[in-house]
């Protein structure tokens, strides 16, 4: 990020603006919406800009600028549309301590404009730093739809409140009263009985909240998919919109910690391979701890929460401390990198059965039905299979499977740095070690991607 967004305090404040054209218009238009004192100085003033200032919107000050005239602004704006005019005046104000921008001109801008769309008090601002204005225009016109114009007056009313809602402890009690308020009883409020019937619904609402019990502890036990937030379902959606606690693995990807509640406490239960790791039972503990302070917990799991999560520990844990709980389905990893590579898991003529399998357990690497396994048109999805590669290899092999038989191994499934790698069981190894896969991968023995094209590629370059 080359750019922090911050909202800056202008109330008062002066802002000084040098130029008198269509930049200089434009940037004014916008400044209208604050509350600071408006300085334009430029000989070329538009006949509109004259116009403001003898409605006293701002003061024109009618010559070229010159030293002293930034001496008390905070921000300054160089709109004269002239690169050479422009630079002598930003050079004035910097000297002169003020934020100076120069319109159309990021390199010697010391701050840039966001896009913004305005329900003051609550205001969205968008910055693209300066790389895509159209996805800038886009964002806002598609939050300019979404947000109602009621937001503003709804927010504006509410702060006005909040001091009479200190009666309620911090934490959920709070956060439900606003979250039924905002999303609930205030827009209904303001929709069939106008602002005056705000501040009357927020006083009921309180009655309510004060007089409600506090509510029990829950966990969600939640399948977070593979790593795209694209691929949560709503149910995970809406459990992480909720939770005051987010207990999760070590493979859900940032982007979908991003969606938690803000106030949300995030804490990273992650668990190696082989390395060093969170003990299940402390893991157990950690959840029932915090239901048992009455929060909504998701425990948050890569893929799908039944699929080598150990659930069941959890839910023996949960059942023990008679804490309720929610099991939510994920998309498993094998079901997001089949679709990827264009296969199914399952193929009229060719396989009736899928197995899911491990490469290693908590004994080592994982025994299966290695003959069974070896004939002819068998698929199997083996998750953590990267250092047993070879030892399920050689089981295979032993057992008389198909050296020439198709292996896909997926990595980093449905994240932007996801690889495909096709090979053979007959050249799994050394192909594995050789591909220096860092992220999580899944194997399919039996499956070839569809593309033909992409599997003559990867061997070539791995084997
Ligand atoms: N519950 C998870 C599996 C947990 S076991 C699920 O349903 O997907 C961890 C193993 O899952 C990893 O070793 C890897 O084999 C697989 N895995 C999880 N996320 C993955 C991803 N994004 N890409 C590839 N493999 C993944």
């Amino acid at each position: 990020m080359q750019h922090f967004p911050i909202f800056l305090a202008v109330a008062g404040q002066t802002i000084v603006l040098s130029g008198g054209g269509d930049a200089a218009m434009a940037k004014l238009r916008l400044l209208f919406k604050t509350e600071a004192k408006l300085v334009v100085i430029t000989k070329n003033a538009s006949p509109e800009i004259i116009r403001w200032a003898a409605q006293g919107k701002l003061t024109l000050v009618n010559r070229a600028m010159t030293s002293g005239d930034t001496l008390d602004a905070a921000l300054f704006y160089a709109a004269n549309e002239d690169d050479v005019e422009d630079a002598r005046v930003a050079a004035i104000a910097k000297n002169e301590g003020a934020l100076a921008n120069i319109v159309d001109n990021l390199a010697d801008s010391q701050f840039i404009t966001p896009a913004i769309v305005d329900r003051d008090p609550v205001t969205v601002a968008i910055g693209t730093e300066g790389a895509a204005p159209v996805l800038a225009r886009a964002i806002k016109a598609d939050l300019e739809t979404r947000l109602p114009q009621s937001l503003g007056t709804l927010a504006r009313i509410g702060k006005s409140f909040r001091h009479a809602v200190d009666v309620l402890p911090l934490g959920r009690k709070r956060h439900d009263f606003w979250a039924s308020f905002y999303f609930g009883s205030g827009p209904k409020a303001l929709e069939e009985n106008g602002e005056a019937a705000i501040i009357p619904t927020l006083e009921t609402l309180l009655d309510q909240q004060i007089m409600a019990t506090d509510t029990a502890g829950h966990v969600d036990l939640v399948g977070a998919g593979p790593g795209d937030p694209e691929l949560l379902t709503l149910k995970a959606r809406n459990a992480l919109d909720k939770a005051d606690v987010v207990i999760h693995d070590r493979l859900v990807t940032s982007e979908i910690l991003e969606l938690a509640r803000r106030e949300a406490i995030i804490i990273d239960a992650g668990k190696e391979g082989f390395g060093p790791s969170m003990a299940q039972s402390e893991i157990d503990a950690l959840i029932v701890e915090h239901a048992k302070n009455g929060h909504q917990v998701v425990r948050l799991k890569a893929g799908d929460p039944t699929v080598f999560g150990r659930l069941d520990e959890e839910i023996a844990a949960l059942e023990a401390a008679d804490i309720s709980y929610r099991i939510i389905p994920g998309i498993t990893a094998a079901f997001a990198a089949v679709a990827t590579i264009g296969q199914s898991l399952t193929k009229r003529g060719r396989n009736s059965a899928i197995r899911m399998i491990t490469g290693h357990d908590t004994k080592g690497y994982a025994d299966h039905d290695w003959a069974a396994l070896a004939a002819p048109g068998e698929v199997a999805a083996i998750y953590m299979g990267k250092k047993s590669a070879r030892f399920i290899q050689g089981r295979l092999l032993m057992h008389g499977a198909d050296p020439a038989t198709p292996v896909t191994i997926i990595e980093n499934v449905s994240r932007a740095d996801q690889r495909i790698i096709a090979t053979t069981l007959g050249a799994l190894e050394p192909t594995m070690s050789n591909a220096g896969l860092t992220g999580p991968a899944i194997t399919f023995y039996g499956l070839a991607p569809r593309d033909a094209a992409a599997q003559s590629l990867s061997l070539k370059e791995f084997a």
